[in-house]
């Protein structure tokens, strides 16, 4: 018989928490034949997530939990998720329902029979979010993709069905600053799409202000490309090439026109323009040093204070 995992990140879930188990629970019971296993990723909560996962764990002998020691972000949620999960097949979802569960027996007809190894699911509305937050997300997919050799589907989700052979690829790859949407993209197999209208989440609120995506945004590119350095690399030299123009122009006009002295205003404005061009410079170089940094620093990606895993 075939198991399921169901791996979910949680961070501040508890009144979600309910209607997500009665949700997925119902839908297991209409695929009789397939054993399944819940696996909630509690990420350091500060609300009574760890308790209701408690409970239904005593309910349901099915229910297996992690709890971190803090919070460690939805990724290293993700990371733990897959790494503890026995199923044959893995699914990563969002425990406040924006992930449809009915999708569940589509995605499972299409690892078992149709021959893909996993299948995800992308929204192809954005309905119910701010549009400033939809017109950024649409620019940052269309740059990523401009930059990255890795496939970054615009609405794809981390709701996705996953064989074994997929999950050990991701885990393969044990990057401390992990970038999911990338590493889906980055490690290739076939992977079949369902896409579904946005669902607002059923409890709670979304933990992504508009700034921690900004900078969730800068981090994927970081982690996905060298395209900047390359740009401001080439951005340096064309700076060089015109200096060495002004150069000459400026010596011929001293020497011609005989009128060393004028233009100071602009020499301030080129002056602040350059030393900023340098500055943005310094901070990209700096972004991928520091990444690196932390890299080989070889930090764990997430600690476990309670379990109900054996051997953890
Ligand atoms: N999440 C997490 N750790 C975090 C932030 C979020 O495990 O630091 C979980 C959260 O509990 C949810 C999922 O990641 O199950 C997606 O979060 P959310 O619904 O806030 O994001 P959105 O759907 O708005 O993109
Ligand atoms: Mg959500």
């Amino acid at each position: 018989m075939d198991k399921i995992s169901i791996a979910v990140p949680c961070y501040n879930e508890e009144p979600a928490l309910d209607p997500f188990f009665a949700a997925v629970s119902a839908v297991a019971e209409q695929m009789p034949g397939v054993e399944f296993e819940f696996l909630f990723i509690d990420d350091g909560s500060r609300d009574g997530t760890l308790e209701k996962i408690l409970e239904l764990s005593r309910r349901d002998s099915r229910v297996k939990y992690i709890s971190f020691s803090r919070n460690f972000g939805k990724e290293a949620g993700i990371y733990a998720g897959l790494e503890n999960a026995t199923g044959d097949y893995v699914v990563i979802m969002d425990a406040d329902l924006q992930d449809p569960p009915a999708l569940l027996p589509e995605m499972y007809r299409a690892v078992t029979e149709e021959g893909y190894d996993c299948v995800g699911s992308r929204r192809v509305t954005r309905k119910g979010e701010p549009p400033i937050r939809s017109f950024f997300a649409r620019l940052f997919y269309k740059l990523i993709n401009k930059m990255s050799d890795a496939e970054i589907v615009d609405g794809a989700r981390d709701f996705q069905m996953m064989n074994r052979q997929v999950v050990e690829a991701i885990l393969s790859m044990g990057e401390y600053n992990r970038f999911s949407k990338g590493i889906f993209g980055w490690i290739g197999f076939r992977k079949k799409w369902l896409e579904y209208e946005n669902i607002e989440r059923v409890a709670g609120e979304t933990k992504w202000s508009f700034w921690k995506l900004f900078l969730y945004a800068i981090e994927g590119i970081v982690a996905f490309s060298t395209t900047p350095l390359v740009i401001s690399s080439v951005f340096g030299l064309l700076c060089c090439a015109l200096a060495l123009v002004m150069i000459v122009v400026v010596i011929v006009r001293t020497l011609v026109f005989g009128d060393p002295t004028s233009g100071w205003p602009s020499m301030v404005c080129i002056m602040l323009l350059l030393s900023g061009i340098q500055m943005l410079g310094i901070g990209i170089v700096g972004q991928y040093l520091a990444k690196t940094y932390l890299e080989t620093k070889h930090r764990p990606i997430y600690l476990v204070r309670q379990t109900n895993i054996e051997g953890k």
